[in-house]
């Protein structure tokens, strides 16, 4: 059976919110950035073939928008646009497509030039004094911030953007007031949300709600939460604001990673900030979800990250970790074999675990950037995959070669399967051409 995992509305909350009536009840939506924030990480990237596969798994998993990469960055150029066309071809869909770039009149338009038919945007500035100060070295002032920020907002509409995430960077050590201030700005110049960012993972749970009930209470403006874990508690911090703004009445739009992969200690965990919302005590049954999430989908989502950047999923990684569900001790294993329930909080086969894993033992054909006809023909028949004639064959292969010399490592089926099904996508995925 498809687990197709939603939560629903409990009595209670509907009793608490008398002021809204059940089918206007503020909803929790993910934006995934692993594509942005995720392959800013030092020491790690992404190839645009692997990019592109992450955003099919999540459209596959339920996520509403994928954060996929930077609009004026010339080697994203020939990627976002060929994940466009999979957009408008129906394949990326419904998932959202949305590019990052800095909030200034320039970036806009060159990515307008550069990208023509984007959508979806974030316009990223930083708002603290720290960074005034420290970054800016007097050059803008908190007017100054506004300006830009609203200039470009209004730019990025006149060129026909379909929706507008204002970034406040650095929101954490930002006065509240400030932050309200640039929210109803960003809003009146035709910003569709506010996203709050703990850049430095400065928040706790009990500031980061309190901050964004206010902004939220005071803007009513939907909240993206973006939070990081230099404190070790990114994933908290993400639930913590997507109450508050849920509270407030507004949409929240939670910003996550694959396994947590992010700058420094990393960003909210996708999968953890799910499982916090369908099963944690505050959360199960009470609040609702932009997009129903198949669950099932996670350990294959995890276990390709971990692969694509090369990164081990940790033993002890909520849900996905070889440790998730092992026992060991005495009281424990004798306890979870009379009754799961009664050490494990929710199953494995839910996230799509239990399943046994072929590892190759004896003799392995794989392919390689020097892969021939044969071994190709081996690797394909294996997976059930015919081509019409040779020189198909030959033309897949081709692709599967070059495929290889980004990767640097075997492909997967499903990447193969990938290029078999999209040659023309993946040609433009695989081109990479300096500007001269
Ligand atoms: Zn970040």
């Amino acid at each position: 059976m498809e687990n197709i995992a939603c939560t629903g509305i409990s009595d209670d909350i509907i009793a608490n919110q008398s002021d809204r009536k059940t089918q206007d009840m503020a909803k929790i939506f993910f934006i995934d950035v692993t594509n942005r924030d995720g392959v800013q990480t030092a020491r790690l990237s992404l190839s645009k073939l692997q990019k592109t596969m992450i955003n099919m798994y999540l459209n596959d998993f339920g996520v509403f928008q994928s954060e996929f990469g930077f609009p004026t960055t010339n080697h994203e150029n020939n990627y976002l646009r060929a994940n466009l066309e999979l957009a408008s071809m129906g394949v990326l869909r419904p998932i959202r497509l949305s590019g990052w770039i800095r909030a200034t009149s320039e970036d806009v338009e060159k990515t307008f030039e550069m990208v023509p038919e984007i959508e979806y945007l974030n316009l990223s500035i930083s708002t603290s004094e720290q960074m005034i100060q420290g970054k800016f070295k007097g050059r803008k002032s908190r007017v100054d911030v506004l300006e830009q920020m609203v200039e470009a907002v209004k730019l990025a509409n006149r060129l026909g953007a379909k929706a507008v995430g204002v970034n406040a960077e650095d929101a954490s050590r930002t006065e509240v007031d400030f932050l309200v201030d640039f929210a109803r700005e960003a809003k009146a110049a035709g910003g569709d949300r506010f996203r709050y960012c703990d850049t430095l993972g400065y928040d706790d749970p009990f500031t980061i709600y309190e901050t964004i009930s206010k902004i939220a209470n005071a803007t009513s403006m939907p909240v993206e939460i973006h939070c990081h874990g230099d404190l070790g508690m990114a994933v908290a911090n993400s639930i913590a604001g997507a109450k508050a703004a849920v509270d407030a009445g507004q949409d929240a739009y939670i910003n996550t990673t694959l396994n947590g992969i992010g700058e420094r200690a990393g960003n909210a965990d996708l999968l953890s900030c799910v499982l916090a919302l369908l099963k944690s005590r505050g959360f199960a049954n009470k609040y609702k979800m932009g997009r129903p999430v198949k669950l099932n989908r996670a350990y294959k989502l995890a276990k390709y990250a971990s692969l694509a950047f090369g990164v081990p999923i940790p033993l002890n990684q909520p849900g996905v970790g070889e440790n998730a569900f092992a026992h060991s001790s005495g009281i424990h294993a004798d306890g979870v074999l009379k009754d799961p329930e009664n050490y494990e909080l929710y199953n494995f086969e839910e996230l799509g675990r239990g399943e046994p894993e072929l590892v190759e033992t004896g003799r392995l054909i794989c392919s390689g950037e020097y892969t021939g006809i044969s071994g190709f023909s081996h690797i394909m028949g294996k997976m059930e995959v015919s081509f019409a004639n040779a020189s198909e064959a030959r033309k897949i292969l081709e692709l599967v070669r070059y495929a290889n010399v980004e990767a640097q490592t075997p492909l997967t089926e499903d990447e193969l399967h990938f290029i078999a099904k999209y040659p023309e996508i993946t040609r433009r995925l695989l081109t990479l051409t300096p500007p001269s």
